[in-house]
């Protein structure tokens, strides 16, 4: 029996967590899901000089919020734990030094600025500076140092780092999930840090002791990682651990021009690149979410899973449930995967739409305390009922139907001039004694003889409905004129069009 299949995503908490971000642990997730896995959260805070305030929590909301939430991990303590690797500190460094002891890393005490004038005298001849097999001799190490003075060094608490030492030269053949089989000639690597002077491992160390330790069989993760595979192979070779599978996900392109997702895409084109909105501790700066957007998690969701990966049919809509029935590694593509704004409106309708009206009534009513209505929420749903098909978020709900909770303070201007005539107001006075005469104010009944006075009258249909509209609505839009006065009542529609006839007459 094959093992358990358990995979993590292992963001660092550097600040918000980017839609790039969430693609990739909303893969993991499917992924884990589909194989009765276990989805673990990591937090990567080795960086201690790029910890962000608040960024860990705003990853576990945003997972939340997405309805992906992990099974282990800070808060979640399952039996790999701690998750946070800056409680962790203290495994690396007995890792680093095994690789020191069976001849796979080295320490390395080459100052700051010597090789800083290697880089810059390497850069003047045109070339660049690589530190591994054909220099680390004449470099300042224990590879080129003798024992006793490596010893010295080290009591004496000269500074120093571990480097990895890169075989000279061998092919690696690397296997990925998505781009199948690749080989790197190792000559080209250079002896990267694993370990540092201030105590900490670099990412590289932390990142694959961990996976080990926690049992991950699958690394998925975004492409930006693909040149750290040749390393990280190389490494569970050095400790003799047998490696994870990988998976390198596309990258997520600019909805327009060339390169990778941005910030500032979002910022130009006016659509958020995170899943919740953000405040900068530091600047106090925003920046938009999906969330406070009034997107759904469902639509963010259904529009990510589908940037670098479809199911190979032509259906489009899945919720998490299907998603996770439907997804395959297999089928995640190899090519970068084009950001569309548009897209995602599009998902949001859908999902809007097939909302329950009963909770689009609830939310709807949340934004009308914020406006201080207060309106019933049977009412609210009623409303929701018939306005919800020209909506797309709980804010156009809004736009569409405010006239069903306030008259209007103000009547569209050109509209006034073609339909409120000399004789307008007249006949607004004698509908108004119509309406009054009417108790079964139902749609129906209202429509039954509203047309029959029009009809004795024999004026045309428009030299009513028109200013009852301005009336009613303040402007030529809105739902069928018999039902908005049947759901504001017979009192309110009568101020109405007394408003109307003393503004506008
Ligand atoms: N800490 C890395 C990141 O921020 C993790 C990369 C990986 O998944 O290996 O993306």
């Amino acid at each position: 029996m094959s093992a358990k299949v358990r995979v993590r995503f292992a963001p660092s908490p550097t600040g918000p967590l980017h839609i790039g971000g969430v693609r990739t642990a909303l893969y993991n997730y499917l992924f884990a899901k589909k194989n009765d896995g276990v989805f673990v959260l990591r937090i990567e805070d080795t960086d201690q000089n790029r910890f962000v305030e608040g960024a860990e929590q705003y990853i576990i909301d945003a997972l939340n919020w997405c309805n992906i939430p992990f099974d282990e991990g800070p808060g979640k303590e399952g039996d790999f734990g701690p998750y946070r690797q800056s409680e962790r500190k203290d495994i690396y460094r007995d890792y680093a030094k095994k690789l020191v002891d069976n001849g796979h890393a080295y320490y390395a005490f080459d100052k700051a600025e010597t090789l800083d004038n290697h880089r810059k005298e390497h850069e003047a001849k045109g070339k660049t500076f690589i530190y591994n097999w054909h220099n680390r001799q004449k470099l300042d190490n224990s590879l080129s140092l003798s024992e006793e003075e490596v010893k010295l060094r080290l009591a004496e608490g000269e500074d120093y780092v571990i480097r990895f030492k890169s075989p000279e030269s061998d092919i690696l053949h690397l296997q990925d999930e998505i781009r199948g089989d690749m080989e790197i000639n190792t000559e080209i690597l250079d002896d990267k840090v694993l370990f540092k002077s201030d105590g900490m491992p670099t990412y590289h160390l932390a990142n694959i002791v961990d996976d080990h330790l926690m049992k991950i069989t699958h690394v998925i993760r975004g492409e930006e990682w693909l040149p750290s595979l040749a390393l990280h192979v190389m490494l569970y070779r050095a400790f003799g651990w047998e490696a994870p599978k990988f998976a390198h996900l596309p990258l997520i392109l600019k909805p327009q021009g060339k390169g990778k997702l941005s910030k500032r895409d979002g910022d130009k084109l006016g659509f958020p690149v995170f899943p919740l909105e953000w405040k900068d501790p530091k600047t106090g700066e925003i920046s938009a979410g999906y969330r406070e957007d009034g997107y759904f998690p469902e639509a963010v969701t259904n529009m990510l899973a589908f940037l670098g990966w479809n199911p190979g049919t032509e259906e489009e809509f899945f919720d998490i449930n299907e998603l996770t029935r439907a997804f395959e590694l297999g089928r995640v593509h190899k090519g970068g995967a084009k950001f569309d704004p548009e897209k995602t409106k599009w998902f949001q309708q859908h999902y809007f739409q097939e909302a329950d009206d009963n909770f689009l009534a609830q939310e709807f009513h949340k934004l009308l305390k914020e406006k201080e209505i207060d309106a019933d929420l049977d009412y609210v749903q009623k409303v929701v009922e018939i306005v919800k098909e020209r909506a797309t978020f709980v804010k156009d709900l809004w736009e569409q139907g405010d006239y069903f909770f306030i008259s209007p303070t103000s009547y569209d201007p050109k509209n006034t001039k073609k339909a409120w005539k000399n004789d307008t107001s007249e006949i607004m006075q004698e509908l108004s004694e119509l309406l009054k005469k009417q108790d079964d104010f139902s749609a129906s009944n209202l429509q039954e003889n509203v047309k029959a006075w029009i009809g004795a009258k024999e004026i045309g249909f428009g030299k009513v409905m028109q200013p009852l509209r301005l009336a009613l609505v303040g402007a030529m839009q809105g739902a069928d004129l018999f039902v908005i006065a049947e759901s504001i009542g017979k009192e309110e529609t009568l101020k109405r069009i007394e408003k109307a006839i003393s503004t506008l007459g």
